[in-house]
């Protein structure tokens, strides 16, 4: 098979290798226990891992081996993250699309879904319904065709949400997730202030996209696997690749992120700030969907949290709502760094709550409302964060990586982390939640360095007397 490579309107070249990596998958298919071991031992380091590594560690089948493997994912993303989780909520505007993924509910000849795209004064009172419900940060999500006024359309959603306040709370982060768009139009996605820009590849293996993508502009590999250059050249330093893992092999489409990841070190000094890692879920008028080509395990999941820790130990990790509640626990603690939370995916879902009305783009595993996600992550140890520090303060992209490298965000993210919990606590949180939350936050603060402990005491202090928004 050929390398595949592109160039992006400016030139910039992003080239998948598949013959590297069926080179290096048929090479590793077996590696033994003394090479496994080196490679996590190179793993506890937090230096990342090449992808021989990567491959050695996807080849574990022995049960001694995958639990070091976990172990050694554990204590990476304890080092690294701590016991933070932050939280957010998608915000579907509109599922109107000219596509035709196989796989979704919102593909353009889909008679299942009602077609619908948010007014400003509907995304506003979506928005407040977040806003009640105690959340800072959310994903703005779109099919790939928007009503007359194009992109205009999202700019002007995403400043409907900034401005959108009810009581003491608004929301603080807006990300995005929407088709690619050109040099120009990200520029006007970064003026209009976007956190994060979040893109999947779906699957970096071209035959497959070629077969799932049947029609509209998404067909284009090239003009989607290049969207990071052009987001990147626009001035986006924060941006999320991901893969719809059930389309083409996991092993495939793991080595092929890692060289998308070398591809924007290379040329930009910074990898992705996030990756998320949905599975293939059921859809609406998708046999594709109900019947994954190639699912992936239960198993095979974790697998790829853990090795995607130890792979690019400073890139957080996303898990959505697609997940059961019982996965998503297990996955926290191997590397999820992310996660979404009472979320719905039709477009006008929060006002009209009928959990998965038939405009919704996939089946919830999640079902739990954000007070009920809250409490469970703080019983199982974490602290649940709605911190948006650093996107404020520009400690983005490289900044951001030059602090997280050598440890120091610590001091930033468990501070801020607990006076955000506090926030939630003290303005939205059910009775049971807070007492439990409360309880969370001292242990907390007995497990933290004397520096932090100062730090957060203020912070929490000033949440306590009634500030709101305090962050370092
Ligand atoms: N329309 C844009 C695009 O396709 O890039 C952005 C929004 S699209 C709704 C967001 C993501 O939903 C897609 O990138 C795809 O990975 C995911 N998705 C679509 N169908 C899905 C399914 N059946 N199960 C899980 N995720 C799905
Ligand atoms: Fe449209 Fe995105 Fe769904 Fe494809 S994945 S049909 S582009 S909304």
């Amino acid at each position: 098979m050929k390398a595949q490579s592109t160039s992006s309107q400016t030139g910039a070249t992003v080239a998948i290798n598949a013959e590297q990596i069926e080179h290096i998958l048929a090479t590793h298919r077996r590696c033994d226990a003394v090479l496994v071991r080196e490679v996590l031992a190179k793993a506890a380091e937090h230096k990342g891992l090449d992808a021989r590594q990567v491959a050695a560690l996807m080849s574990i089948s022995d049960p001694e081996l995958l639990h070091e493997l976990f172990e050694t994912a554990r204590k990476v993303k304890q080092e690294i993250y701590g016991s933070r989780l932050v939280l957010f909520a998608p915000l579907y505007i509109s599922n109107l699309c000219s596509n035709e993924c196989l796989y979704c509910a919102f593909r353009a000849k889909s008679k299942g879904v009602k077609r619908r795209a948010l007014t400003q004064e509907e995304i506003a009172r979506e928005t407040r319904i977040l806003v009640e419900q105690g959340h800072k940060r959310i994903l703005i999500v779109a099919g790939e065709s928007y009503p007359r006024e194009g992109l205009k359309y999202v700019l002007d959603a995403i400043e409907t949400v900034y401005n959108t306040r009810s009581g003491r709370g608004e929301i603080r982060r807006v990300n995005v997730n929407l088709a690619p768009l050109s040099v120009d139009e990200f520029r006007q996605l970064k003026a209009a202030n976007i956190g994060t820009y979040q893109l999947f590849q779906e699957t970096y293996h071209r035959e497959t996209y070629a077969q799932m993508h049947v029609a509209g502009p998404k067909k284009d590999y090239d003009w989607r696997i290049s969207a990071m250059d052009r987001a990147m050249e626009a001035g986006i330093d924060d941006v999320g690749i991901g893969v719809l893992f059930g389309l083409f092999d996991w092993r495939f489409e793991v080595l092929a992120m890692m060289q998308h990841i070398a591809h924007l070190e290379a040329k930009f000094g910074v990898g992705p700030h996030t990756i998320s890692v949905p599975r293939l879920e059921p859809a609406v008028d998708s046999v594709i969907a109900s019947q994954p080509p190639h699912a992936v395990s239960d198993i095979d999941f974790r697998k790829i949290v853990a090795i995607l820790r130890l792979a690019v130990p400073y890139t957080g990790i996303i898990m959505s709502t697609r997940e059961t509640p019982n996965i998503r626990r297990e996955s926290f603690a191997l590397g999820v760094s992310q996660i979404s939370a009472g979320s719905r995916t039709n477009p006008g879902g929060y006002s009209h709550d009928d959990n998965e009305g038939d405009e919704s783009q996939f089946q919830l595993g999640d079902h739990r409302p954000l007070d009920e996600v809250v409490r469970d992550v703080a019983e199982l140890g974490y602290i649940p964060s709605f911190c948006t520090a650093c996107y404020r303060l520009g400690r983005t992209g490289q900044d951001f990586m030059d602090l997280a490298k050598p440890g120091d965000i610590k001091e930033h993210c468990d501070p801020n982390a607990l006076s955000t919990f506090l926030e939630y606590l003290e303005d939205y949180a059910s009775p049971a939640t807070r007492a439990v939350g409360e309880k969370r936050i001292a242990e907390a603060l007995q497990q933290m360095s004397a520096s932090q402990v100062r730090t957060s005491e203020q912070l929490l202090k000033s949440v306590r007397i009634g500030e709101r928004d305090v962050f370092v």
